[in-house]
């Protein structure tokens, strides 16, 4: 920013091929490897050395920056074929994301394998999608073993209601705004119905961040955004003034998203942070 304090512009991928695309488009890292594109659309589940070589060839791409894997976040509009789920009335409030994974705890343990191998030959850190719980987690991260930073996605408004407990035992939070948005002012995500409720800054959700902030300040932990509303150059501006500290998007927003960091000093953020929270 203007004064010289610094938020890391990442990118989000879902493919090799993003990889090397965020680069070329200045990503100082990848916030959100969405892992989904490997188990979607096929008869069976890749193995843990199929996952091992994507998961290499596109930390390979990074050349050195660092890279955040988030394990398989499938179920609700991202269903598995070769993993048939009962019918459910309201899919996205209904096992997906971890609850899938630990209800299937052989493909995360499977995936957490291959994770940790390329973790020992790149900068790669791991993170849980839609954790509602501590017990969530901890089961999660006792499937895990490496010594990386471990985090949690910040989806459910639960967690942050209870943000002080999970920074204690988390390495970081990283706050998905398209299904904490969708959670926090009950609108389905994409439902172009309900654009009012799902765009922009919504001052509730500013809040739920505002405390996992808090919560992870008090424990030495940081706070990342790798939901759409990073992408934003106006929202970017408000999360960094929230203390947000890693900021994660599509590669084709973040030249703009620099340029807006840059125009900006810290105190200048802070006060549109208190505006856009509505205190
Ligand atoms: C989010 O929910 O904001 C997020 C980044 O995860 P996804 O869009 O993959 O659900
Ligand atoms: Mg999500």
């Amino acid at each position: 920013m203007r004064d010289g304090e610094t938020i890391e512009v990442a990118a989000n991928v879902g493919s090799a091929a993003d990889a090397v695309a965020a680069v070329e488009l200045g990503a100082e890292g990848v916030g959100l490897l969405r892992t989904e594109f490997l188990f979607l659309d096929r008869d069976e589940a890749p193995s843990e050395k199929e996952q091992v070589a994507v998961y290499d060839e596109i930390a390979a791409a990074l050349e050195g920056r660092p890279v955040i894997v988030r394990t398989l976040d499938a179920g609700a509009d991202k269903p598995l074929r070769f993993l048939p789920q009962a019918p459910e009335d309201n899919p996205f409030l209904g096992v997906r994301g971890i609850r899938l994974g630990l209800a299937h705890p052989e493909l995360l343990r499977t995936q957490l394998r291959a994770i940790a191998t390329v973790a020992g030959r790149h900068p790669i850190k791991v993170m849980f999608p839609m954790v509602a719980t501590l017990d969530e987690y901890r089961r999660a991260r006792a499937m895990f073993d490496a010594d990386v930073e471990v985090g949690v996605m910040l989806e459910v408004p639960a967690m942050a209601l209870q943000a002080d407990a999970f920074a204690r035992e988390v390495d970081f939070f990283s706050v998905g705004t398209n299904d904490l948005t969708q959670y926090t002012m009950a609108a389905e995500r994409g439902n172009e119905a309900l654009a009012g409720l799902l765009a922009g800054l919504q001052a509730p959700v500013l809040r739920l961040i505002a405390a996992a902030v808090e919560a992870a300040r008090a424990h030495g932990r940081w706070v990342g955004v790798c939901g759409e509303l990073a992408g934003e150059p106006e929202a970017a501006v408000v999360l960094a003034g929230l203390g947000v500290r890693e900021l994660s998007m599509a590669a084709g927003r973040i030249p703009e998203v620099k340029e807006a960091l840059r125009a900006v000093t810290a105190a200048d953020a802070r006060r549109a942070a208190e505006r856009a929270l509505g205190r």
